[in-house]
């Protein structure tokens, strides 16, 4: 077994739940888990400069190596001392292997072959080319502290024969990847588990990775199409399949609703551009549901975006003003909109903390889903 760059510690697990409070200890510091991940695609969380960010507690941020690679190029970021240095974040980072991005360009499967993946740039549509060992070298001149293999990520509609190769090709890649790994003492690289909705293929990619010991596992495959049913479905056959005595990351999901949902079936990490993206468009996160800022109804609203925030928007701000900047596309209603959606999140996994250490998590998940008007018909994903 390798000494990893990334650790976990189990604090508790809840009583009633598969829920697991712990903290990730990374060479750029110590986060308390379950917890929510800002995305900061281009090596900015929109809007957010790093003290705003580092008053959120989230105390990591995720990066997009696909969009580092092509701007401004891992070996700048390189030059300039990393990632870290470059962006002036000095707390842990996580960056994604860049294959979700590449699978939305692919334009045709045959471009998907053993030796990598061929596909236009969004950017400029040049050709270009990414495997695992390109994906490893462009995170190893990031420098991120937790790094993703590369992998293959299908729709979750797809038939089955497809899917069982498409695991059993990212078993390989992950396996390559970790070869190529030059940095095991200050990096560490999780493995992804895939298979769509087939317990058995979960099984097969759970085994073939575990047997390879990364420095955690995540859960891929999952937020790509299939309903928030079939999702805890997955995640209760799948986190069971995974080592106790490393982190679990479920990628790409952020409506409320299903991060407590991951966090009951034993996920420690998040995230999602969800919060920021919808905030730029005048949709807020509350703890009474969503709120369309632009709505007519606010306009002399002159009471917080969420009485029981006690974010920076929350405090110093009301309806009508946020709705008067977002309707006047003034950055600074960005700016309040993102970081309230972000604290939303972030906060909301703090008080997922709290339940499991007091072992009410399924009371606490009931009290959120009824104040936050999921229970009522029609009830939207967030
Ligand atoms: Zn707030």
């Amino acid at each position: 077994m390798t000494e990893h760059a990334i650790k976990y510690r189990l604090i508790k697990k809840e009583k009633h739940t598969g829920a697991r409070l712990g903290e990730i200890i990374t060479p750029h510091g110590t986060f308390p888990t379950p917890m929510f991940m800002p995305v900061g695609t281009q090596a900015t969380v929109k809007t957010m400069n790093p003290e705003e960010l580092k008053t959120l507690g989230s105390g990591i941020i995720l990066s997009n190596t696909y969009h580092l690679w092509l701007r401004p190029g891992d070996e700048l970021v390189a030059e300039a001392g990393g990632l870290h240095k470059f962006m002036n974040w000095d707390q842990p980072i996580l960056t994604d292997s860049g294959g979700f991005q590449v699978y939305s360009l692919v334009q045709n499967k045959k471009n998907i072959t053993e030796e990598g993946v061929k596909f236009k740039s969004h950017l400029d549509g040049r050709e270009l080319f990414l495997n695992p060992e390109k994906a490893i070298s462009i995170q190893n001149n990031l420098g991120s502290d937790i790094m993703m293999s590369f992998d293959e990520c299908p729709p979750f509609y797809q038939p089955y024969d497809y899917v069982k190769a498409s695991v059993e090709r990212t078993s390989r890649w992950a396996e390559r990847g970790l070869n190529a790994h030059r940095r095991p003492n200050d990096q560490g690289l999780f493995g992804i588990v895939q298979g769509a909705g087939f317990e058995d293929l979960r099984r097969q990619s759970a085994s073939d990775l575990t047997s390879m010991d990364f420095a955690g596992y995540s859960i891929g495959g999952l937020a790509v199409g299939e309903s928030h049913k079939e999702m805890n479905a997955v995640l209760d056959f799948t986190t069971p399949m995974l080592p106790e005595d490393k982190p679990r990351y479920l990628m790409g999901v952020g409506a409320p609703d299903s991060l407590i949902d991951g966090v009951i079936r034993g996920v420690d990490m998040f995230d999602c551009v969800l919060p920021t993206r919808i905030a730029r468009n005048g949709t807020l996160m509350t703890h009474f549901g969503r709120v369309n800022i632009r709505n007519a109804k606010y306009e002399h609203d002159f009471t917080p975006l969420d009485p029981m925030c006690d974010c920076y928007t929350c405090t110093n701000y009301t309806r009508a003003y946020l709705r008067h900047l977002i309707k006047a596309d003034e950055t600074f209603g960005l700016r309040l909109c993102s970081y309230h959606n972000l604290h939303f999140l972030v906060n909301l996994m703090k008080d997922v903390r709290q339940a499991i250490m007091d072992d009410n998590l399924l009371e606490f998940r009931e009290d959120f889903c009824e104040r936050y008007g999921y229970n009522q018909p029609n009830a939207k994903d967030f």
